[in-house]
């Protein structure tokens, strides 16, 4: 390690914890020191002090989730440094000076390739792992900026490019995430993950066209949304699945889950076999890709392999709901009333939340439904088919972001079909006053079952009604 290098680890280490910073960037002010003062390629050394190594987790959805699972499994065999829902390399920095252990797990949100630097988190973090969860389209617009798929989808691509060893634990559901695994089959190991069971269907799938040759692919089953078994008249298909879940059985309290696993494991350069049952909480269908995704991604990189069956026991026969990360949907029982609140900012979260929510509803149902703001209608037009598919007694529209007027317009909309709705102009700058209406709306609500969700800030406002809801 350079002189230079060593001043700025020993300044970030000393510095970080004093940060006065807001939140967000608490979290990463010791990596902002060591970038400030050795340069963003200097993080390449830090990296280095791994043994074997850091596994980078990104997708659309899920990935927050999926991290939080992979360090209760991998932190149960060997001490790890990690970091999540902090999505930037400072933060990646920050762990790997304030922590200890061979094995780093980040988290790492890519809206696009203006926004992130994919290829130079690659570079610098040098990585083992990349874990792909799923790749949705609804991310085509960001924070005003229309931002083309093509675009995004080349952004979670580099990511992964210029890797040389080490393993691709990818969604092979997911035509867009498996062909980021077929692609690199030629440098890498790559661990395919997803479902063989007939426990599962989605009755809404979605066909999405080929990401190779631009053809519409071909589904025999959907599991959720686009993702299924597919193939493509140009020879792409889902590829053989290294881990899968190959029996599932409901029962009101609790779901059984069978996962069968042929994998590379990285760190002791072998094949691997198991086969688990596991009893979870009934945490909704896209958890179990989440659960999937962190098996496979854990018994590629344990060193303990024969740990590997008591330790995914251990986890997940004891895991309760406080996994899901803070904000996310979750459905509450406050006296005999059910709501169903979270985050939901794009469409593929929405339709997972209203499966979620259906999972649970036997009457008519109310949606109080936040929505996004301007120059944000494709994710509308996401949303409001998820709201119609519902087919909610009643609806009631709030701004989720900064525009009423953008809101507005969106209620307009949604009154054609639902004439009785309502629209509270709620506004951003007062959002204390929110909070407290959207709690008060489902609360006193006059009907059983109650989905609020869309757009909204994670931790400022969904996670706020929660405790507010709940009383936590
Ligand atoms: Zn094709």
């Amino acid at each position: 390690m350079s002189f230079k290098v060593s001043v700025a680890k020993l300044v970030a280490k000393v510095g970080g914890p004093f940060s006065k910073f807001g939140s967000g960037s608490g979290k990463s002010f010791a990596g902002i020191l060591f970038t400030k003062i050795a340069g963003i390629d200097a993080i390449s050394e830090l990296s280095k002090q791994l043994g074997i190594g850091s596994i980078i987790l990104t997708g659309t959805n899920g990935k927050t989730t999926t991290t939080t699972l992979l360090i209760k499994l991998l932190s149960t065999d060997v001490p790890i440094r990690s970091s999540f829902e902090s999505n930037t390399i400072n933060a990646i920095a920050s762990a790997f000076i304030q922590q200890k252990g061979d094995i780093g797990v980040f988290e790492y949100g890519i809206r696009n390739i203006k926004y992130g630097i994919p290829d130079t988190v690659q570079r610098v973090v040098d990585p083992v792992g990349v874990v792909y969860t799923t790749i949705s389209q609804e991310h085509t617009q960001v924070a005003g900026v229309k931002n083309p798929f093509e675009d995004y989808y080349k952004a979670k691509r580099l990511l992964s490019q210029g890797m040389k060893r080490g393993v691709i634990v990818t969604n092979a559901d997911d035509p867009r995430t498996a062909l980021l695994g077929l692609d690199k089959e030629k440098d890498v190991h790559v661990n395919y993950y997803g479902i063989e069971t007939d426990g599962i269907e989605d009755i809404n799938g979605e066909a999405v066209k080929c990401p190779k040759c631009g053809e519409t692919l071909t589904y025999s089953k959907y599991y959720l949304n686009h993702r299924g078994i597919y193939t493509c008249s140009c020879g792409f298909k889902r590829p053989e699945l290294n881990v899968k879940l190959t029996d599932i059985e409901f029962a009101p309290n609790s779901w059984k889950l069978t996962v069968e696993g042929d994998l590379f494991n990285y760190t002791v350069s072998k094949n691997i076999n198991f086969n688990i049952d596991i009893t979870v909480p009934p945490y909704g269908f896209h958890n179990i890709y989440n659960t999937l995704a962190s098996i496979t991604t854990y018994a590629s990189f344990t060193p303990k392999v024969e740990n590997i069956e008591s330790t995914v026991k251990k986890v997940f026969n004891n895991l309760d709901m406080s996994f899901i990360p803070p904000g996310r949907f979750e459905v509450v029982d406050i006296g005999g009333k059910f709501v169903g609140l979270g985050q939901g900012d794009n469409g593929d979260a929405l339709k997972i939340n209203a499966m979620f929510m259906n999972q649970f509803v036997d009457a008519p149902l109310e949606f109080i439904y936040t929505t996004p703001d301007v120059d944000e209608e494709e994710i509308f037009e996401d949303h409001y088919k998820v709201i119609k598919s519902m087919n909610p007694a009643h609806v009631i529209v709030v701004p989720g972001r900064h525009s009423i007027e953008k809101a507005e317009e969106y209620y307009n909309i949604i009154k054609q079909d639902f004439p009785d709705a309502e629209f509270y102009p709620l506004s951003y700058e007062e959002m204390d006053v929110r909070i407290e209406r959207l709690n008060e709306l489902a609360r006193n609500s006059d009907y059983k079952y109650v989905i609020m969700t869309g757009c909204g800030e994670e931790q400022a406002m969904w996670e706020e009604i929660k405790k507010k809801m709940i009383n936590r």
